[in-house]
Formats: structure tokens, C-alpha cells, sequence
């Protein structure tokens, strides 16, 4: 997609209202200057979402979310930041032009991709449709109990028994063999024929999240093999980056507040038929990185379902670290032996299967029961692997809080000191660089309150923002993110920009910063006597922050003095009276 240049960015929401954005979505009720309701993003029973028409901005203190209008669109309805400014953009009768497109051939590929791909979809569609035609794959489907209106919502298809039925039908559309064989269509035959890739299948198109048709798995209707023949990879299809069903689960992931992975796009639809509607298979791959940050867009906990062949595989667990390491919760369901979830549905019922769901294990649980039953836990050996594989999880989480309760609950269930599992864990974090990823995500520590009170000043006064420049510098602020936003905040004032907080959030990439800005905006009471404020705070920040690096200073001097290091000590020494006297001048 291209990139939207910024000026179309702030015309968007120039002509944007936020309470006309969120009103129709969520009620409003008036409150004093702003409007409050029940959050749509977490449950609760009386609202602090709040929505400020004058800053045009909303903040949830209950959840703690925040932002401008594109941040709540793209929350609301699942979308990417340029997805989301398209669709407001749209709405106000802003045209986007189409701009600095890196290669412009292989946009176009892409259309034509979808668009072939799509073609394919209505083609196959139609003949499962026919009464004739599609008769073998409508008994399969009648025999696996999958109702009409199941096979619209997933729009499966079926591939007749001919060679080149989609072929010639493609043709006639006036579509190049190039572009049809690229898609994965047709395969060249040896005499420079061509013939179609899916014959005398059922067809279960793959959509991407937004629905749009970019590959297609397909099943034979008998017993022979192989059983499943999907499209190749292509330029628009990944397995490892799309989920199959993804595009209709998303719709119910927020409410139920899950995602039920599995493997097959039968256990998948059936699943679906009988309400359980927050289900994605994966395309016959393990779970990767790029389907779990797929996944962290909907939902929050990832809930894997197992058939029993599958469960003892303490190898196959190692793949939901990925889950654990991008913060969201995994948990597994073990189906009985002989069950796959179809089977499962369809002898048990619903309520059965639900059962299953609520009697869910924590990967940390589930993993722990595991190793325990595998290995002898009176042995110190035994002991020792079992921590080494639960440690490999626990350092995988971001959250030091979670982290921490882990380490705790394994002591007490392994009769382990605290202190050794620390010990352990650190050591896995020194050695496997490879294997454990350092916390990309800083866990936001509490700001300082000057830091955020200064922030909520230049945000509302330009002549603070001014005075703020002209004493401190990006470096005197401790929090990163307070950091990115007054080096924001300083950029405009150089180019002499008013500062605007939907226009800011809206050019910072990440929640946390939205977040903030919003929670600084929304809701506290106006402050009196600005500047006076501004200036205690300049005065509190450099005093903390001379006072810490007085303190650095004198560790290092102190460090050298033990060390024997004269030239190192007098060097530091110099530094000591400098920083004194710097601050003697200032003060
Ligand atoms: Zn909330």
C-alpha cells in the first residue's frame, strides 16, 4: 500500500468529528464538557470511557486506552493505521492519492492476483451450485452435515471432474496463462498445454482478514490421497502469515474475548456451524510469529485445541512461546484419544465441547502437567529438565508481574527455591540470545509526575511548550515514551507547528503513546496558573536528574578508588566539580 502523504493525513482529520465517529458505534451521554460512555473495549458497568469533542480526543480509565479518531477506528473495527485513515477519508470526501508506490508493477500484479483469485472463487461457487454439476460434492457435504447457508458464510466451492474446466472458463474472462499459472491455478502441461491445478475438488477459498479471496485449499471427495491439495505460495498468499477464517471470526473474537486455533478447515467450519463462531485453523503450518501478531489484532488469549496424538508432544509446545512472548494469554484443550474436533462436535454436542473450552489449561499449567508426567519429579535430574523446559516459557513473557507469579507457582510446585529459578532464568537470558528475545516492549514504568504534568502543559500551552525547549532537553526526560513525545512536541515548535494532540497521535506509531496523551487530556481537572506549575516541574526535573547523575559520578569514583585507577578517579573527579559548579551557575 502506498504511503499517505502527511498533509492528507491532518486534512482527514481536519474534517473529522470524533463524537459523529464514535456515536453511532458506541452511545454517548453527555458529561459537562465531554461525553461519557460504557468502554467498548472491556466490560464494565458504569462508563469511564470518556470522548472530548473540544480536544477530539477519547480515554477509557478504566482500561486505560486511548487516542484520537484513528486510533478508535482502528481499534473498533480491527484495522491498520493506512486502513484506517482510508476509511474516514472516505467518509469526509477526502481523496487519497495513490503515491510512493515502491514498485508500481507489482501493485497492479496484486490486483489482478485478487482479482483472478476471486474470479476462481465465484467460478467454483457456481458450480457447487449447479445441480448437476456440483451433485458429489454436495453429498460429501450433506454427509458431513454441513448446511447450506455454512457453505455460503466459508463460500465453498467445488472443482469439477475436468482438465480444463476453470481453464477455459478464465480464458473467456480474457485472462494471460502467465497471470493464471503465477496464481496457482493452472499448471503448463509438457506440450505446452495448460491444465487446471484443482480437479474434481472440494474448494474452501482462503481469504485474507479483510476477506479478500488469495489462495484456496481443496479436499478430494473420496478416500484417495493425498487428501488436501492447496494453492502454492504466491505474492499475495503466505501460509505462515494468514489463518484460514480469520476474515469472519474477527467479527466475534472481541465479545468472546478468545480465538480458537486448530489445524483443518473442516473441524474449523464445523466448529463454526455450531457457534463457535471465534475459530481459525492455521493452513496445515505450526503456529508462527506473524499469525500470532495476526492474532494479537482480535484478541488477547489464544486457545489451542488438541487432538490426543498431538497433546504429549512437548516439542510442539515449544512453538506457543511465540504466543507467550507477544503478551497473549495460550491455552490448550486436549480432545479425548480418538477425537479430532469434527468427530468431537459431532458425538458430544455443543455443550460438551463448550466444557472442554472452560475446563482449558494455561500453557504454564498444561506444560507443567506434562513434564511432570513425563519425567520422575523425586529425581534432582528430572527436576532440573523440567525447570529448564518451564523457565524457557517464563522467560518468553514480557510482563515482569506474570513472570514473576510463574516463578513463584513453580517453587511451590517443584519445591524449588526462588532464588535458584531466578538464578536459572538469568543465566537463560545471558546464554540463549538466539532462543530468548530481549523485551522489545518496555513494561511502562510509572512516569514521574512532573514528566507527565509538563507533557499535559506544552500539550495545552504553546508558551509552556516554549519554556519547556528553552530549559530542558529530550535526554532530561526518564520515560522513553515521555521522551518520544517531547522530542515530537520540540520538532513542531522548531518548525514552528501548533501543536495539535490528534494530529500527534495520529503521526506516532504505538498505543502507549496515544494512550498517554489521551489519559494526560481527558478527564483531569484544568490546572491553574500554567506557567507557575511548568516551572516547579523544570525546577523538580533537573534537580532529580542532577542529583542521580551526582550519584552515578560518585559510584564510579568510588569504583575506581577500590580499582587502584588514579588517572581514572581524578578524571571522574574533574567531572564531579564540573557538574557542582554547572549546577551552582544555574541554581
Ligand atoms: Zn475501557
Amino acid at each position: 500500500m502506498g504511503l499517505i502523504p502527511d498533509e492528507v493525513i491532518d486534512e482527514v482529520l481536519a474534517r473529522t468529528d470524533i463524537v459523529e465517529l464514535i456515536s453511532p458505534r458506541v452511545p454517548l451521554r453527555r458529561s459537562g464538557a465531554n461525553f461519557k460512555a460504557l468502554c467498548p473495549f472491556h466490560r464494565e458497568k458504569t462508563p469511564s470511557f470518556m470522548v472530548s469533542p473540544s480536544k477530539q480526543i477519547w480515554h477509557c480509565f478504566g482500561c486505560g486506552m486511548g487516542g484520537g479518531v484513528v486510533n478508535f477506528l482502528m481499534k473498533y473495527e480491527n484495522l491498520e493505521f493506512p486502513e484506517a485513515v482510508r476509511m474516514l477519508a472516505q467518509k469526509v470526501g477526502v481523496r487519497i492519492p495513490e503515491t510512493r508506490e515502491i514498485s508500481p508493477g507489482a501493485k497492479s500484479k496484486r490486483k489482478s492476483l485478487y482479482e483472478i483469485n476471486e474470479l476462481a472463487a465465484k467460478y467454483f461457487q457456481k458450480n457447487l451450485e449447479d445441480p448437476k454439476e456440483g451433485r458429489p460434492a454436495r453429498e460429501y457435504l450433506k454427509q458431513r452435515a454441513i448446511e447450506d447457508e455454512t457453505c455460503r458464510r466459508f463460500r465453498l466451492g467445488y472443482a469439477p471432474h475436468r482438465w480444463d474446466g476453470f481453464f477455459n472458463y478464465a480464458k473467456r474472462e480474457g485472462i494471460s496463462c502467465d497471470f493464471l499459472v503465477q496464481a496457482g491455478l493452472i499448471l503448463p502441461g509438457k506440450e505446452g498445454n495448460y491444465y487446471d491445478r484443482f480437479r474434481n475438488k472440494l474448494i474452501f477459498p482462503i481469504c485474507d482478514f479483510q476477506g479478500r479471496v488469495i489462495g484456496f485449499g481443496s479436499r478430494v471427495l473420496d478416500q484417495t490421497l493425498p487428501k488436501y491439495i492447496n494453492s502454492p505460495e504466491t505474492d499475495i498468499f503466505r501460509k505462515g502469515r494468514n489463518l484460514y477464517g480469520l476474515n469472519l471470526a474477527r467479527e466475534y473474537a472481541r465479545d468472546r474475548t478468545y480465538v480458537i486455533v486448530l489445524e483443518g478447515y473442516m473441524d474449523c467450519i464445523t466448529l463454526y456451524q455450531n457457534g463457535f463462531k471465534s475459530v481459525v485453523a492455521s493452513l496445515g503450518t505450526a503456529l508462527t510469529a506473524d499469525h500470532v501478531r495476526l492474532l494479537k489484532r482480535f484478541t488477547n488469549t489464544v486457545c489451542m485445541v488438541y487432538d490426543s496424538d498431538q497433546a504429549g508432544e512437548a516439542a510442539s509446545l515449544r512453538g506457543l512461546d511465540l504466543v507467550v512472548a507477544e503478551d497473549l494469554r495460550c491455552k490448550i484443550v486436549t480432545l479425548p484419544s480418538g477425537f479430532d474436533p469434527d468427530d468431537y462436535l459431532r458425538r458430544k454436542g455443543r455443550e460438551s465441547f463448550q466444557d472442554q473450552l472452560d475446563r482449558a489449561l494455561d500453557l504454564f499449567d498444561y506444560k507443567l502437567n506434562l513434564l511432570t508426567s513425563k519425567y520422575d519429579s523425586s529425581k534432582v535430574e528430572d527436576i532440573a529438565k523440567i525447570t529448564a523446559e518451564m523457565l524457557a516459557t517464563i522467560a518468553r513473557m514480557t510482563n515482569a508481574v506474570l513472570r514473576s507469579g510463574y516463578i513463584k507457582e513453580l517453587s511451590k510446585r517443584l519445591a524449588v527455591d526462588v532464588e535458584a529459578l531466578l538464578i536459572e532464568l538469568r543465566r537463560l537470558k545471558d546464554r540463549g540470545a538466539t532462543y530468548y528475545q530481549p523485551e522489545i516492549k518496555e513494561s511502562p514504568s510509572p512516569m514521574r509526575s512532573e514528566e507527565k504534568t509538563l507533557i499535559r502543559l506544552m500539550l495545552e500551552d504553546k508558551d509552556v511548550g516554549l519554556k519547556v525547549k528553552d530549559s530542558l532537553e529530550v535526554e532530561d526526560f526518564r520515560d522513553s515514551r515521555a521522551k518520544r513525545i517531547v522530542q515530537a512536541l520540540f520538532k513542531s515548535i522548531s518548525e514552528q507547528k501548533s501543536i495539535d494532540p490528534a494530529h500527534l497521535m495520529s503521526h506516532m506509531d504505538g498505543d502507549e503513546i496515544s494512550q498517554m496523551i489521551s489519559g494526560l487530556l481527558v478527564g483531569p481537572d484544568e490546572l491553574m496558573n500554567r506557567k507557575k506549575v511548568a516551572d516547579d516541574c523544570i525546577e523538580r526535573i533537573r534537580e532529580a536528574n542532577l542529583k542521580h547523575r551526582r550519584l552515578a559520578l560518585q559510584r564510579k569514583i568510588r569504583l575506581a578508588e577500590a580499582a587502584g585507577d588514579d588517572a581514572q578517579r581524578m578524571e571522574l573527579l574533574a567531572e564531579f566539580q564540573k557538574l557542582i559548579g554547572g549546577s551552582k551557575e544555574k541554581l
